[in-house]
């Protein structure tokens, strides 16, 4: 079996060398060509392509395509033509894992890293042993051996890794919701519904999954499910009364908790009950939600200056993550939109609008978003920047003592920085630099 790594990203890189180590047949390639991916190539030491079309093929008897690869791309749309089996870096790290490891699988457009930090925690504190891999975290292929012997497996997976993966048949399987995001990479978003249902594919009676009572997707995928359900928000395991309850026992009191927002109780109770079902006992998971505070730029205050707090939530790329964010707030907000362009429909942003005292609207979706906030009717809310440094300079005029000013984008950050996190560091160092301009003491 010859394997065409198809993608020269991390993920690409990791499942060569895992397919280098046991001795298959690897061949890598990538449609562009730099001193960097030269380098990468060199480094592996396998054979490999650059600026590399379908031909490149011939040298194949299946894909592993690398997450940045959309699947209507000439050279994978040509490997479907030649009926090549096309697959995800998650897909062979499965298969590398083979049998006999039990997964809990965790997708959803918003809330997955935070869920599976939550479960790993958990299961830490209950000493339990497991490997955490997929999305955010390491690449699965270069874990497999791990996982294997921890025979327990946390895993993150996006669309795009689902995108490629067949009948999984994960032991816990979580949706955690679905709403408009990634439509620069998939063909539309019944595509990106299909393929966060995949994560139920192949789940037997026996095996777990889970969905949120809010989310009309997940809803309907438990119709036709062998698999146990549990509908998180609804009956024993939801937030009731400032309560959070796993299948009907006390969890946690909203007020012990150092993390704020419905969404984040929403995700704690995900989190639990896959812990539970790999025999976290409920004291354990309790001590780890006390002890659990959100992750870098999701809702972390920046700077307090001159009684306006700083909050930094740069991770929130999708107009559904912003609305979480407004809704954990019941103070004023001068919230910083904007970033690069992925043409998301902003509509579901307009009901939560009601506790913004203004919008910022910056780079290079600013303009677009802006316009469409003033159609609707926003007009009084509405300011402009070109950048995030005069965005949060303008925010920082517009707010007074009490507010917020909220950096939760709804936006990619490719027009201005490498990624979120360089993102919100930014806006950490612009939230002092108003400290500074005011006199004030910024932390
Ligand atoms: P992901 O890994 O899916 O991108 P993160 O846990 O990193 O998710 O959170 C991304 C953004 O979404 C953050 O801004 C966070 O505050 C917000 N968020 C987290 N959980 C949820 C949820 N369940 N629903 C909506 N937004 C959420």
């Amino acid at each position: 079996m010859r394997t065409l790594v198809y993608g020269l990203g991390e993920s690409g890189a990791a499942a060569t060398r895992a397919l280098a180590e046991r001795g298959e047949k690897v061949v890598v390639a990538d449609d562009r060509d730099d001193e960097r991916l030269r380098s990468i190539l060199k480094d592996l030491g396998v054979q490999g392509h650059l600026r590399a079309g379908p031909e490149v093929l011939d040298c194949a008897d299946r894909v592993v395509a690398s997450p940045g690869v959309r699947p209507e791309h000439p050279v994978l749309r040509a490997a479907e033509e030649r009926g090549l089996p096309i697959i995800s870096e998650v897909a062979l790290g499965l298969e590398l894992i083979g049998s006999g490891v039990r997964v809990a699988a965790v997708t959803g457009t918003n809330g997955k890293t935070t869920v599976v930090d939550m479960l790993r925690r958990m299961l830490e504190v209950s000493s339990v042993p497991h490997v955490v891999a997929g999305n955010s975290w390491r690449d699965l292929t270069g874990c497999a051996a791990e996982a294997r012997g921890a025979g327990l497996l946390v895993l993150e997976v996006s669309s795009f890794q689902l995108h490629y993966l067949e009948s999984p048949g994960f032991e816990v399987a979580a949706l955690l919701n679905v709403r408009p995001d990634h439509l620069n990479w998939h063909e539309s978003f019944e595509e990106y519904v299909d393929d966060k249902l995949r994560i139920f594919d192949g789940q037997r009676a026996g095996d777990l999954a889970l969905v949120s009572s809010r989310d009309p997707v997940g809803r309907s995928a438990l119709e036709g499910l062998e698999a146990e359900t549990i509908i998180v928000g609804e009956r024993d395991t939801a937030v009731r009364e400032d309560r959070l309850l796993l299948r009907g026992s006390r969890l946690a009191d909203v007020a012990d908790l150092h993390f704020a927002g419905t969404h984040n109780y929403e995700n704690a109770l995900f989190a639990a009950a896959a812990a539970q079902r790999f025999g976290a006992e409920l004291g354990n998971i309790k001590e780890a939600l006390f002890g659990y505070e959100s992750g870098p730029h999701r809702m972390r205050v920046a700077a307090e200056v001159a009684g306006v707090t700083y909050v930094d939530d740069s991770k929130a790329t999708n107009p559904a993550a912003v609305v979480a964010a407004l809704d954990s707030l019941d103070v004023p907000v001068v919230l910083i939109l904007g970033g690069s362009e992925k043409y998301t429909d902003f509509s579901e942003l307009l009901p939560a609008l009601g506790t913004c005292s203004a919008v910022v609207c910056q780079g290079e979706a600013g303009p677009r978003i802006a316009a469409y906030l003033e159609d609707e009717g926003w007009q009084d809310l509405v300011h402009r920047a070109t950048d995030l440094e005069k965005a949060v300079d303008r925010a920082g005029d517009l707010a007074g003592p009490g507010d917020v000013v909220l950096l939760s984008p709804g936006c990619a950050s490719f027009d201005q920085f490498p990624g979120y996190a360089e993102r919100g560091d930014a806006f950490i160092r612009f939230a002092r630099q108003v400290a500074g301009h005011r006199g004030a003491v910024g932390r």
